[in-house]
């Protein structure tokens, strides 16, 4: 007798590797390899996280409605039109098994976040990756794309790992392209770090729109990751449609609590922004002054490309900085070898990163 079987598609998945953290014993590791914020999480989350820890026996309420009440009042949203999740990622996962299945085709962009390949094989659909142009996503080539089998277009915006991102402008053209049964995906986990006049989250398109969603995340500038925290909106019967096949708790009651805290926490949000502005500024420029070649980001890490060549490597780079306990991301599994993505760290870690890289350089 055989064992059993899981559906197709599930075993092509190659499975999500997180950031690596480690670095040889009694070095000091620099974790900069998962985008999470050198800030940590807001006080008062870490309260209210705490104070929720003294009823783990109750079961949290359900619908997340307090939570989508704070998100509501701070964006100016319908709390009707938000869903909650156990990290964007759970959004992400819900939205591809509720609209995706076997012969449906899921569009992203070359370099697009992983998650959303993962997603569409696990829902038994079919990715298609459209070129980019400049490590950008490329609004012509994801419309080429399009077949009568597309059902999803996933557009991380700004995109991890590049950091790169599609003005308003072209994410409306998009959009405009796009048939109004394809339900477009707009993935702004870094939205609070743009400082760029022609950025639009989402919010926008969604409130204009009848297929179009943004998914928001805790785990970046609230510094919440390891509770698992995110956020949806979305058109009612989008909603509506995932309130049905997601966990009936789905979000924890400390994630909650931390959540609304955190959201209510504009002076860290604002020192988090502040801190980043700082420091990627100043990353882009010593990374390109030591001859690295840096594509412009606007979200908290950069993307820096290395020559092919034996010795001076991202591998080659990337082993010389973790002996040093600088934790980077290789990216291979997103088609980049040549590059690593860094988190902006704290001002101690940003100046390691580039004292260590111009001693691989010059050595
Ligand atoms: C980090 C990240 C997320 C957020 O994931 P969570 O599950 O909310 O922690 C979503 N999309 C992109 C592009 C990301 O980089």
């Amino acid at each position: 007798m055989n064992g059993p079987v899981p559906r197709p598609g599930v075993l092509t998945i190659d499975a999500y590797v997180p950031g690596k953290s480690s670095a040889p014993e009694g070095v000091k590791v620099w974790k900069l390899s998962s985008n999470e914020t050198p800030l940590g999480a807001s006080p008062k989350a870490k309260a209210a996280y705490v104070a929720a820890g003294e009823k783990l026996e109750l079961y949290p309420e359900g619908s997340s409605s307090a939570l989508r009440a704070a998100i509501a009042g701070r964006y100016g949203l319908d709390p009707a039109r938000l869903l909650c999740g156990a990290g964007s990622d759970e959004l992400l996962s819900l939205l591809a098994y509720a609209y995706l299945g076997p012969g449906d085709e899921a569009l992203y962009s070359e370099h697009g976040f992983l998650v959303y390949k993962i997603a569409t094989l696990a829902a038994g659909a079919t990715p298609v990756a459209a070129p980019e142009t400049n490590h950008t996503a490329d609004v012509d080539a994801l419309l080429a794309k399009v077949t009568d089998k597309t059902k999803l277009v996933f557009l991380a915006n700004p995109n991890n790992p590049t950091g790169t991102y599609l003005p308003f402008d072209e994410v409306k053209r998009l959009h405009a392209g796009l048939r109004p049964d394809i339900l477009l995906v707009l993935d702004a986990a870094y939205a609070e770090y743009v400082r760029a006049n022609d950025y639009e989250s989402g919010l926008e398109l969604v409130a204009t729109s009848a297929n179009v969603v943004m998914c928001r995340t805790f785990s970046k500038i609230h510094g919440l990751a390891n509770l698992r925290l995110g956020w949806m909106v979305g058109p009612p019967a989008v909603i509506e449609a995932l309130n049905r096949i997601r966990g009936p708790f789905n979000v924890s009651g400390p994630a909650m609590a931390a959540g609304i805290a955190a959201i209510g926490d504009e002076a860290h949000v604002a020192a988090a922004i502040a801190h980043n502005d700082r420091w990627l500024a100043w990353l882009m420029q010593e990374l390109t002054a030591l001859g690295l070649t840096v594509t412009p980001s606007v979200g908290n890490f950069v993307m820096v490309s290395f020559p092919p060549e034996p010795g001076r490597s991202a591998k080659d780079a990337d082993a010389f900085l973790t002996q040093r306990g600088l934790v980077l991301r290789r990216i291979d599994a997103y088609g980049l070898p040549n590059a690593l993505r860094l988190t902006v760290g704290p001002e101690e870690a940003n100046r390691l990163v580039v004292e260590t890289l111009k001693e691989f350089l010059t050595r």
